[in-house]
């Protein structure tokens, strides 16, 4: 027979390693100590990020008032939307504010580095 030898080693250069496992090869399916405290602090983490959200017209009016400013200056061609400026991407991305009493000196952000941003804050300011 002339079959190559070399066919298996494709794998997992494909990403495809753990989808076609043989049967018996199982990966464990338990959970590490390492792992369960992570999902547990993302539970956490995802608790106060509701709760945040839900306060933050009441608590924030200054930010809401610097965020309205963004949107008029976006409008009027004053300012203009531009890249998440930590990864480039392009879409959902959001005005920031370090200071809101300069509704114009805003860092564009995409949702996942705006989130960022503010745990970094956050930390300064504690
Ligand atoms: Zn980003
Ligand atoms: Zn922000």
């Amino acid at each position: 027979m002339s079959f190559t030898p070399s066919i298996r080693r494709e794998g997992p250069a494909l990403g495809l390693s753990s989808l076609d496992l043989p049967a018996g090869a199982n990966p464990q399916p338990v959970l590490s100590e390492a792992e369960k405290v992570k999902a547990r602090l993302k539970r956490l983490r995802a608790r106060r990020g509701a709760s945040h959200s839900k306060n933050w017209n009441r608590e924030n009016p200054e930010k809401r008032r610097a965020q309205k400013r963004v949107e008029y200056a976006l409008k009027v061609g004053k300012l203009v939307r531009q890249a998440c400026e930590r990864c480039g991407a392009t879409q959902r991305v959001q005005a920031h504010h370090d200071d809101y009493t300069r509704p114009l000196e805003v860092m564009w952000l995409c949702p996942i580095h705006h989130g960022e941003r503010h745990r970094e804050l956050r930390c300064i300011a504690a």
